[in-house]
Order: structure tokens, then sequence, then C-alpha cells
């Protein structure tokens, strides 16, 4: 067993630590407030390699473990929950179903720019009546002269706003459930797609999220992701991924709110003491600092795992699970540790306490998740088994 990162891991760490402190750090509170895309900052990534750093050198990637790619998560996160969701987005997400069921062309055209920051990709999955329960989405994909017309409606969709290219689930077969789901590429461009509202969220306000329309819209038959109703398979080769990034969202995150509180338990002054004097908030920072080492734990082993070759599902949703609801208590906390100052918009404390929430839904929500352990654990016991 060794629980030691390589000279490598940490230095690439240790680089993206200094970015954030000098670029992102100081603009976090100007993206949450402007609710804007952070364009500069997100062009900076992708200078910075980025979000190429988990794909092969042969798409122009730069070839690096899972493990380094959750360390750079952690690590923007620390700096802007906003910014990394929208990294984790162009890094994993958005690109690489089209990377790995996508044409050459597409992997020229689209993912290879998109690496680069040039063009932007994201996913459609979520509607307006159907999140968790994905198998029942009304999208729906149908053939026609050797294409597909695609028609529904997608919600919640992170930066629908300034995408280039979508990856959209839709149901080719309505009468299969999961199995009835595939993906397909669709443009920017195409006719009878649209961007619609855009949603007013509490929450990292500077990662776009919106409403997406398809009307009709024809993709030409390369555009189908995989075989044909494989497209809910096809996306659990990365959904273990995306649960451990999430948790990893939620370590950085987790880490501001910490560091945020130790800061003020020894600046602000109570019955002429520091607060953190006091027992009950010293105690506080204690199990927020014990909760964290442990989601740590949780996600640098089901990091290390994927890159040993093994996708657990069972392990890499409890790292979301743990670590997510860690961020959210450990926000809560550092609220407290603040007083009325946590509940003042002047202080970063609110802003990690709204952006924590984020956490707690994309790549499954704490529910769904602890059904999903529990099942995994023989619970409930499946018949014939
Ligand atoms: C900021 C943000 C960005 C997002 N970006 C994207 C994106 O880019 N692309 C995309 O496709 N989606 C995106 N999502 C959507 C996200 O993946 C969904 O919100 C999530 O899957 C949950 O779906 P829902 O909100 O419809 O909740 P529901 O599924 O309606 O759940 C509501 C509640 O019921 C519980 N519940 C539901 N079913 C069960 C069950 N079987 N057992 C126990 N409890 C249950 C849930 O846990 C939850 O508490 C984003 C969401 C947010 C907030």
């Amino acid at each position: 067993m060794n629980f030691s990162f390589t000279e490598e891991q940490q230095s690439f760490r240790r680089s993206v630590r200094g970015f954030v402190e000098k670029e992102v750090l100081p603009a976090a509170r100007e993206i949450d407030e402007q609710a804007k895309f952070p364009k500069e900052l997100f062009a900076k990534c992708a200078e910075n390699g980025y979000f190429g750093l988990r794909y092969p050198e042969t798409i122009d990637g730069m070839g690096a473990d899972f493990l380094t790619y959750c360390l750079m998560i952690e690590e923007i996160a620390r700096g802007s929950l906003s910014l990394a969701a929208a990294v984790a987005m162009q890094s994993l997400m958005g690109t690489d179903l089209v990377y790995r069921f996508g044409t050459d062309e597409h992997r020229e055209r689209l993912v290879k720019p998109a690496l680069m920051g040039k063009k932007i990709g994201t996913i459609a999955m979520t509607e307006p009546d159907f999140g968790s329960d994905l198998g029942s989405i009304t999208t729906t994909a149908k053939r026609n002269q050797g294409g597909w017309i695609i028609s529904g409606r997608k919600m919640w969709i992170t930066s629908a706003t300034i995408a280039d290219f979508f990856t959209v689930a839709a149901k080719t077969n309505l009468d299969a459930g999961f199995k009835g789901i595939d993906l397909f590429l669709v443009e920017k461009n195409m006719p009878g797609l649209k961007v619609g509202r855009q949603i007013d969220k509490l929450g990292v306000r500077g990662s776009e999220t919106s409403e997406l329309i398809l009307d009709d819209v024809k993709v030409p038959s390369d555009n189908l992701l995989g075989e044909e109703g494989t497209g809910f398979k096809n996306l659990g080769e990365i959904l273990a991924e995306i649960r451990i990034m999430t948790g990893a969202l939620g370590l950085g995150l987790a880490q501001a709110s910490l560091d945020s509180s130790i800061k003020y338990a020894n600046e602000r002054i109570q019955f002429r003491k520091p607060i953190g004097a006091f027992q009950a908030i010293s105690h506080k920072i204690a199990n927020m600092g014990t909760r964290l080492e442990a989601a740590r734990g949780l996600v640098y082993k089901a990091a290390w795992n994927i890159d040993q070759g093994n996708s657990d599902m069972q392990l890499a949703s409890m790292a979301k699970l743990f670590a997510t609801e860690a961020a959210n208590t450990i926000a809560d906390e550092c609220t407290r540790i603040f007083g009325s100052y946590g509940f003042a918009m002047e202080y970063e404390a609110q802003r990690y306490f709204r952006d924590a929430r984020f956490l707690l839904y994309g790549g499954g929500t704490s529910e769904i998740l602890r059904t999903i352990i529990a099942r995994e654990m023989g619970v409930p016991k499946q018949r014939g088994k």
C-alpha cells in the first residue's frame, strides 16, 4: 500500500494551485456576482492544457492519469466552483463521449479544438420532467432518410448558451427503458436547435445553465454515438469518473470553506479571546478537517482505482456521496463560525454555502447514490441470487 503522490502529481498540483491563487481567487467573487461565464479564465485553463489533461497524446491531450486530473479539479474548485464546473464539463462529460464514440472527423473537427478551448462541448441528458429517472426521458430520435430526427426538451444544460456541440440523450425505442436510450452528437447551428431560458441559480452562478429545445433536429447517421441501443451502457463507461470528479469538486470547495473558517476563528475576538479559543469552535474545525481528510481518502482511492483499470461503481458512488455531503456540512459549519457575517454577501462563506448545493445533484443525487451503493452491497437481495 502506498499513500504518496508521485513527484509529477505533486508538482502539477503545485502549478494548478499557483494559477488558482494568482488568477482565480482574485476573480471568484466577480464571477459569482456577475453570473457570467468566465471566458478569460476558461481560455487560460485551455492554455494551461487542463481540458486535455486526461486525454491521450494522440488527440493532443497530456495523457495524465485520472488521479492527477482529480487533483486539478480539486484545486480549481478551491478557487471558484463556477469555473471548476465549466472546466469539468469541457474536460470530461462534454467531450469524452464524442471522443470515444464519434468518428475521426468528429474528433478532428470538434474534440481536438475543444481540448484547446476553441470549441465548447456539453452534455444534455436531463429533461424538465425526468432527472434521476433517466430511463423515462421523452426526447425521441427517429430514423429519417439515412439520418435521425431528434425532438424534445432538455433542462439544466451547463454551458448551453456558449456550446458548439452537445451530446444529447434521446430514445430510439420508447418502450425499452434504459436500453432504448441513445446518445447523439448535435451541433449548434443545426436547424431546430434552440437554447431556451437561462436558469437563475442559487450557486455556481458563473457556470451558465439553460434549457435546450430540439425541434425536429436532423442529424446524419454518423452522429449516433455508438451502436444503436447502447447509449446508457456507453454513458456508464464514464459514469464512475463523473462521480469521482464531482467528489473532487467537493474536496476543493470544502478546503476553501475550512481555510476561511480557520482564518476567521483566529481573527474574530469575542469575550476578549479569538473565537477559536472556545472549544465549541475549535472542535468544529477539528471535525471539518477530519471529515475532509476522510473524503480525500475515498476520492483519491476511487481515482487511483480507475488508474488501475478498475471502474468500481460502488466505490465511485461512495466517494461522490461522502465528499459532496462533507462539502455541504463543512460549508454550513463555515457560515456558523462566521456568525452573522456568514450571512453577509461581503464575506465568502455565503458563496461556499450556496455553491456547495450544486454538488448534490449532478452525477446522481445522494438519495439515488445510497440506493446504488446498497444495491451493490446486495440490498435488497436480487431474486435468484
Ligand atoms: C447547476 C446544475 C448543472 C447541471 N448540469 C447538467 C448538464 O449539463 N446536463 C444534464 O443533463 N443535467 C445537468 N444537471 C441536472 C442534474 O443532473 C439533475 O438535476 C439530477 O440528475 C437530478 O434530477 P432532478 O433535479 O430532476 O431531480 P429528481 O430526479 O426530480 O429528484 C427530486 C428528488 O427526489 C429524489 N428521488 C428521485 N428518485 C428517487 C428514487 N428512486 N429514490 C429516492 N429518491 C429519489 C431525488 O434524490 C431528489 O431528492 C445540472 C443540475 C444543476 C443543478
